[in-house]
């Protein structure tokens, strides 16, 4: 018996990939924009700072796993262009992104703007990140009540590269309220962190 022992804790000791193995947290910086309009009130985001700041701390509870923490460098209103409603023809994200004005953009921040009703819970690609404040989603087992962060953390993950999982409970399913990441993702994600840092010009 205590040979097994001795060789479960040496298993343990050797093995470079056991989970408790610290790593090095990488902090990457967000400018998030409330999204203001008269013209359009679908744009019109109802959240507050308040809000934003709660759905982060959600954001990074989810994310901690990997060690990756996002940080708000600010949260400040963004006033959407008045553009005509959108037309039947036109994809509604297309729509929204080309509502959103980039010259409140953070030249050292990743940008998340927040929208009150869209198409899709959220999109990326390329910046800004746009979430909706009004997702539609399947709860799953271990799941977080907080929408907002949840699909603010996912896209977040197509900002880091991650691309969408079917396994329900993952944080990339569509669809889903599940945050769990799974060990290659985490590698996948901390190596694209590290990768926008470097890419990223300093403040
Ligand atoms: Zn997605």
């Amino acid at each position: 018996m205590t040979r097994l022992l001795i060789s479960i804790g040496l298993i343990a000791w050797l093995s470079p990939l056991h989970s408790h193995e610290p790593f090095s947290l990488i902090t990457l910086k967000v400018r998030a924009h409330l999204v203001q309009s008269a013209t359009n009130p679908r744009l019109q985001t109802t959240l507050t700072e308040r809000g934003i700041r709660a759905a982060f701390e959600e954001v990074n509870a989810i994310w901690s796993p990997a060690g990756i923490r996002f940080e708000l460098e600010a949260v400040a209103s963004l006033r959407a262009l008045d553009l005509a409603p959108k037309r039947w023809f036109i994809k509604d994200r297309d729509w929204v992104k080309s509502a959103i004005p980039t010259n409140q953009f953070s030249p050292t921040a990743i940008d998340v703007c927040f929208v009150k009703d869209m198409g899709p819970n959220g999109f990326f690609y390329g910046e800004p990140v746009v979430v909706c404040e009004n997702p539609e989603f399947h709860k799953v087992s271990g799941g977080t009540d907080n929408v907002v962060a949840r699909v603010t953390a996912h896209e977040l993950g197509h900002v880091l590269f991650l691309q969408h999982r079917q396994e329900r409970t993952n944080l990339m399913a569509s669809g889903k309220n599940g945050v769990s990441l799974n060990e290659q993702e985490i590698k996948d994600a901390r190596r694209r962190a590290l990768e926008i840092l470097g890419q990223m010009p300093q403040p």
